[in-house]
């Protein structure tokens, strides 16, 4: 089976061709991501409507990349799978038309594709991981911890009260004079800080239920800043070392939680239970630390796709769609809608088209 992936749902514009071999594995055939980082930069965000005019522009010229790069024509793909929810409505018409139009054109089956979900399952094509485990998904719009029972089968067990943890770091810099994005540069930063000089708040911590929080960590920064004049580079060091710390003291609690959790519910599970993380903040090193020792204590594999797998890109589209062609699952109608929000549990089971 091979597929023609396109994601459109936020700020990267791309398009890939990845292949599912009958044993379950995958080849990526082509892989094409165009970020639009230099178009937002200046405005310290995305800007929905610069990205929807962005995707516009580079959206066909990038799948016919992807196809090249793969060498095959339209002729040889089974079927188009477009990211149609959640993200920023504009950027997913673009994505979502593209794809009807390529499958009405070329008579191919359309997958419209949950963004989560293919966070939630590009792990599979790297990795041989079996159902279930858990995935933790953090990144400038999300922050969930979420139980992959199966394909098309998704249990959210805790998700962002305020703000995304990439959000955090993003809102964190800007406060702090940093560029953005601001994740690798708080993390830039923070290599050079003390991080036991501030004793930033660790929302949630010690709670039954699984939530994240981090408007009131972002609020302590920004006091912390204020009651330093004038701010030293070394005190934003020590602030962005101190914030992390902070973070990763968070994560351990309440990631920490969700492993019990799953050992309690699972006591049976197959092999060694696993971790997969996703998003671009599963880039910070010290997140990655954190999460490892966490895995080592409890028993868990950590597994962290490569991490260009991590952030937005259009395989794990494509890779959706060839796990859920494989269960037999019907092809979308060509008049299925975007969804800027579709949550990733089990009432989007029933809208996603599993079991039609
Ligand atoms: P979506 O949330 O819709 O999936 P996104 O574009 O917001 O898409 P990603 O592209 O996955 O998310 O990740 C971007 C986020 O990751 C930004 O908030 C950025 O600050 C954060 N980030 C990137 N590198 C690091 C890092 N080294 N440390 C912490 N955060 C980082
Ligand atoms: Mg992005
Ligand atoms: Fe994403």
């Amino acid at each position: 089976l091979r597929i023609l992936g396109i994601e459109t749902s936020c700020d990267e514009t791309a398009a890939a061709v990845v292949t599912r071999l009958e044993d379950g594995t995958g080849i990526i055939e082509g892989d094409v991501v165009l970020s639009q980082l230099d178009e937002h930069s200046a405005y310290g965000g995305v800007v929905p409507e610069i990205a929807a005019r962005a995707h516009v522009e580079a959206l066909d010229s990038l799948i016919e990349e992807a196809l090249q790069r793969a060498g095959v024509t339209l002729k040889e793909i089974d079927a188009v799978a477009a990211t149609s929810g959640p993200g920023l409505i504009g950027g997913l018409i673009v994505g979502l038309m593209t794809g009807k139009a390529i499958a009405r054109a070329a008579g191919k089956p359309l997958y419209a594709v949950n963004h989560l979900e293919g966070h939630a399952l590009t792990a599979r094509l790297t990795d041989s991981l079996t159902f279930p485990y858990l995935m933790l998904l953090v990144s400038g719009g999300h922050t969930q911890l979420v139980l992959i029972r199966g394909i098309g089968d998704y249990e959210r067990w805790g998700t962002t009260i305020d703000d995304a943890l990439g959000e955090a770091f993003d809102k964190t810099a800007k406060l702090l004079g940093l560029p953005y994005p601001g994740g690798p540069a708080v993390e830039r930063a923070a290599a050079t800080g003390n991080p036991k000089r501030f004793n930033f708040p660790r929302p949630l911590r010690g709670e039954e239920r699984l939530d994240f929080s981090f408007s009131g960590l972002k609020t302590a920064v920004r006091q912390a800043a204020e009651s330093i004049a004038p701010v030293s580079d070394q005190d934003i060091s020590d602030i962005c070392a101190s914030f992390q710390r902070a973070i990763s003291r968070t994560l351990e609690d309440r990631i920490g939680r969700g492993l019990k959790r799953f050992l309690a519910e699972f006591p049976e599970v197959e092999g060694v239970p696993a971790l997969v993380v996703a998003g671009g903040v599963a880039a910070n090193q010290e997140l990655r630390r954190t999460l490892q020792a966490l895995c080592d204590e409890n028993g868990f594999r950590f597994v962290a796709p490569p991490m260009q797998l991590c952030t937005d890109n259009a395989v794990m589209i494509a890779w959706a769609g060839l796990e859920r062609m494989a269960t037999g699952a019907a092809p979308d109608d060509l008049d299925v809608q975007p969804r800027s929000r579709w949550p990733l549990d089990s009432e989007a089971k029933a809208v996603i088209g599993y079991g039609k």
